[in-house]
């Protein structure tokens, strides 16, 4: 049985006129009830007579995520717990900014990099998700907020959740496609980032996609040797040949690259290391966030002084950065991405 949730508009026009014998437009339709309406089911689909949606419910399922723990923060953050059709716990986080309210959304279950400082790495890698509870995760957390904040809205998208979006490729730009199609949830490209821990071929093909998302980079050291010691992805490409495809990117007008640069006591917060980081996005459209690390028990990193934050902060300023902090959210509810997943796990 086809999960519709998963198709893009194009491969839901070929799932209507090869497994339906229906015309086109009934994938306007089915596609309008999916992505706009937020239908759960065929039964909601009233514009489609009952035999079709009889016959669809034979032939086809639409594969819908559980909210299984909301946790709320102090400071308004709010991470969702996500069960998929096969129990997969997943993870999704509500990033209240003033008026913004960001939405991060995980890619995979678990994760194959090992990225040393990050807690979703302690999982292990289980499996990719589909296109479906890729833009599931976004239509659960809308139904969520019209229930307790009917006034807010998710403004941005970010793949900065459970996995390496790039490792999920096809299901990543599938996902693109839908979110960003008129007849779904019009969320425009510029709205959505896509996070990668540096994954030069997929990078390089991203650049040559027609649904071209903003592009930011989990950077996380200055040298090679820092870099591969916290991220060994960094041992297959290196710093050099990673930011050579990111200069390559193409990006429209007044776009820029973000680079995350979780800062680490003692490991990448030197101010030798500010200036290597100003040394090499030099000239490139870019802005860095700097995020203190978000401490959790499956790591013995630390988190910088507020004063060492400062310094390494102004010392890339004064280098002619534009330098974000990116104040460590939801500390009392597990924000670190994967945590929420492994204390289910646990
Ligand atoms: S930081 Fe991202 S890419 Fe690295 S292990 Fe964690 S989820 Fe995977």
């Amino acid at each position: 049985m086809q999960d519709l949730r998963s198709l893009t508009h194009a491969e839901l026009e070929r799932f209507a006129s090869e497994t339906l014998g229906e015309p086109r437009f009934r994938a306007d339709q089915l596609f309008q009830w999916i992505h706009a309406h937020g239908a759960l089911d065929f039964g909601a689909m009233t514009n489609l007579s009952v035999a079709l949606r009889e016959r669809l419910a034979q032939v086809a399922r639409l594969d819908t995520l559980v909210v299984d723990a909301v946790a709320e923060s102090r400071d308004g953050t709010r991470k969702l717990r996500l069960l998929a059709h096969d129990g997969a716990a997943i993870e999704s986080v509500l990033i209240p900014d003033e008026d913004k309210l960001t939405q991060c959304i995980s890619s995979q279950v678990g994760c194959a990099l090992d990225c040393r400082f990050c807690a979703t790495a302690k999982l292990g890698f289980k499996r990719n998700l589909s296109p479906g509870e890729i833009v599931d995760q976004i239509y659960r957390a809308r139904a969520l907020l019209s229930e307790i904040s009917p006034s807010r809205r998710v403004t941005n998208l970010v793949y900065m959740g459970m996995g390496e979006p790039l490792h999920n490729y096809e299901n990543v730009v599938k996902s693109l496609r839908i979110l960003n199609h008129d007849l779904g949830a019009k969320i425009s490209l510029r709205r959505i980032t896509v996070s990668t821990a540096g994954l030069v071929p997929a990078i390089e093909k991203l650049g040559t996609e027609d649904v071209r998302p903003n592009l930011a980079i989990s950077l996380n050291a200055t040298t090679d040797e820092v870099r591969g010691l916290v991220m060994p992805i960094n041992k297959k490409w290196n710093i050099a040949r990673l930011l050579q495809a990111v200069r390559a990117f193409p990006l429209e007008r007044r776009r820029r690259i973000t680079f995350e640069y979780v800062l680490l006591e003692g490991v990448n917060d030197s101010l030798e290391d500010a200036a290597r980081l100003a040394q090499h996005l030099r000239g490139m459209p870019c802005k860095v966030n700097l995020i203190p690390w978000n401490p959790h028990p499956l790591s013995s990193y630390r988190r910088p002084t507020p004063l060492a934050v400062e310094r390494f902060q102004n010392e890339v300023k004064r280098l002619g950065l534009p330098t974000y902090l990116r104040t460590p959210r939801g500390d009392d509810i597990d924000a670190a991405c994967g945590q929420l997943a492994a204390r289910a796990k646990r």
